[in-house]
């Protein structure tokens, strides 16, 4: 500390040094990680605005660290991003999905949708419509009950290339969802140029439910917008009754969030669908 007023390039040399040490160790550890299978998932149900039925889940990482315990994704995914073991992480989860949905037909249940996040690195690259196909022939399940969540970010890197890549999709019968909607540069011009099943509108304008009337006219518009074209809009990080009540008003048709669920882990998700009858 004593140093630290004449030696300043020093100080910030090593803590770059370190932050990309740490960065290092975490790239080897998310490596092992996804070797001895410590990766596994939470779901977090969309639920119906009006009936407050359950309609899909989303399927979010979660790493059982050996030493650590449970860790989200924000300590990794930007690192497994940076790294490239993203598309690694998104493969395995979406097998993880599948196989999930496999599991409940060999029950007799009748499968919930499930939505699985998928980065721009995935999204973009060659190979992604050959794992998916892999991964779908191996497990044998319906397409339909998959939806794939990208970014705004995943689809402008190359507007053809991801086209294409959606309109695979959508000979499948997978569903899309632009995720994260409205805090980028999103532009609802998007809407038009890509096949697009859900919007999902981020948090970030939720949270200005109640408080900030620019955040409800945008939502307003994006509903009204989205009605139009046909598009699902479901609505994230819904934590009050007074944004449920708002969202119900202006018409979204689902949402996402803290009021009926955080992510929780398949048996409590399998509970909450025994105990609502819909198992
Ligand atoms: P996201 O896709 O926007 O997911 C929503 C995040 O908001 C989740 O955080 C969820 O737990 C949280 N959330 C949901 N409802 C509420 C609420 O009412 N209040 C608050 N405060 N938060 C809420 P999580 O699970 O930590 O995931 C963070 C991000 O990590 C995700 O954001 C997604 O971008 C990324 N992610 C998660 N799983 C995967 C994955 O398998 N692959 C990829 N590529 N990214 C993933
Ligand atoms: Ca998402
Ligand atoms: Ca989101
Ligand atoms: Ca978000």
């Amino acid at each position: 500390a004593k140093e630290m007023g004449r030696n300043n390039y020093k100080i910030y040399n090593s803590t770059m040094d370190e932050e990309i040490r740490k960065k290092i160790k975490i790239e080897g550890e998310i490596r092992k990680a996804l070797k001895d299978r410590e990766f596994f998932l939470h779901y977090q149900p969309k639920v119906n605005v009006r009936t407050g039925k359950i309609t899909g889940l989303e399927a979010l990482v979660r790493w059982n660290h050996p030493k650590l315990g449970l860790i989200y994704p924000n300590y990794f995914i930007p690192i497994a991003e940076e790294t490239g073991l993203i598309k690694e992480i998104d493969e395995h989860v979406l097998e993880l999905a599948c196989l999930q949905i496999r599991k409940w037909i060999d029950m007799d249940l009748e499968p919930i949708s499930i939505a699985v996040n998928i980065s721009a690195e995935s999204f973009n690259e060659s190979k992604f419509m050959d794992k998916l196909e892999f991964i779908l022939m191996n497990t044998a399940i319906d397409p339909s009950f998959i939806n794939i969540e990208i970014t705004e970010t995943a689809a402008m890197e190359n507007i053809e290339y991801a086209h294409n890549i959606m309109e695979e999709l959508k000979k499948k019968k997978i569903s899309l969802s632009m995720d994260d909607f409205g805090k980028g540069y999103s532009s609802l011009s998007y809407l038009k140029i890509f096949p697009i099943d859900v919007l999902k509108i981020d948090k970030l304008f939720v949270d200005g439910i109640g408080v900030d009337k620019r955040d409800e006219s945008l939502i307003k518009a994006v509903v009204t917008m989205a009605k139009e074209l046909g598009i699902k809009i479901v609505s994230e990080g819904v934590e009050t009754v007074e944004q449920l009540e708002f969202l119900n008003k202006i018409g979204c048709h689902e949402y996402q969030g803290y009021l009926f669920s955080k992510p929780v882990t398949i048996e409590e998700i399998e509970h909450m669908m025994c105990e609502s009858g819909d198992f």
